[in-house]
């Protein structure tokens, strides 16, 4: 019976793929993907962020990071520290916020922020990996430490083809990672390390244009079944409280298409 199964998902896909419908295939992903983080309850029937996060056990452990690392936000780049495209658009500010803060800097496979960089600096390639590679090397540089590579698209935790992501995280703490204790996936906002509010608000709104077009879950996302923007903090002194992340969040999430703004806080 399994066997059969995977016989005819094999055929469908190798069909899919000669008749060149490679957007047949897509959304095929798009949909399993769907419903593998959740379907239309990512939160699985307990109504909000905080009572998911509070169901969950060994929860700290989102809290406590494995390395210091800078990565982009993706959601597929889990765990460490983010910004989009690993900092290339905060340049004029990554050296006085980040320097001292992280051990070293990736790059990754299919990385939209340097798409993005590619196109707004005019660079014309078909593959902007490379350009996010130097930019990463750059970035490393300005801050002291290695560029430890390009992650690849196996070594993700999404599809190479889709973003999966159901919430973007906007972070007051200093540390945090929604994957380590199985969270919805979604980009990572790491506020507490960006000094300046307005790139970080900049950085949800480019996450939530990802995750809501066409390589995201595009118009999946309703009124009845939105993307979450997710305000994260604990009660360290050093970080963001949750009132100003929400307040920050206020003005954006009202110009958003299909968003809900939710909160976890964590009390340890
Ligand atoms: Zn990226």
């Amino acid at each position: 019976m399994v066997v059969e199964y995977l016989l005819a998902q094999q055929v469908l896909f190798y069909w899919i793929n000669m008749s060149g419908e490679h957007t047949a295939k897509t959304e095929m992903l798009r949909a399993i993907s769907w419903a593998e983080t959740g379907g239309n309850d990512p939160l699985r029937g307990l109504g909000t962020f905080q009572r998911r996060f509070d169901s969950l056990p060994d929860r700290g452990r989102a809290f406590s990071l494995q390395d210091q690392i800078l990565r982009c936000i993706d959601e597929g780049t889990v765990g460490g520290v983010h910004l989009a495209g690993s900092g290339l658009f905060y340049r004029d500010k990554i050296g006085s916020d980040f320097r001292g803060r992280v051990h070293g800097v990736y790059s990754h496979e299919g990385c939209g922020a340097a798409k993005l960089f590619a196109q707004t600096h005019g660079i014309q390639v078909e593959n902007t990996d490379g350009v996010g590679d130097q930019e990463a090397k750059e970035i490393a540089g300005i801050l002291q430490v290695p560029y430890l590579g390009r992650i690849p698209a196996e070594g993700m935790m999404r599809p190479r083809e889709i973003h999966v992501a159901r919430a973007v995280y906007y972070v007051g703490s200093r540390e945090f990672d929604p994957a380590a204790i199985n969270l919805p996936p979604g980009f990572v906002i790491n506020r507490e390390m960006i000094s300046d509010a307005s790139y970080a608000l900049a950085e949800v709104e480019l996450a939530t244009q990802i995750a809501q077009g066409e390589h995201g879950f595009g118009d999946s996302f309703t009124g009845e079944t939105p993307l979450f923007i997710v305000a994260v903090s604990d009660r360290k002194t050093h970080s963001v409280p949750l009132e100003r992340l929400a307040e920050e969040l206020t003005d954006l999430s009202k110009r958003l298409r299909a968003v809900e703004l939710d909160t976890i806080q964590f009390s340890a």
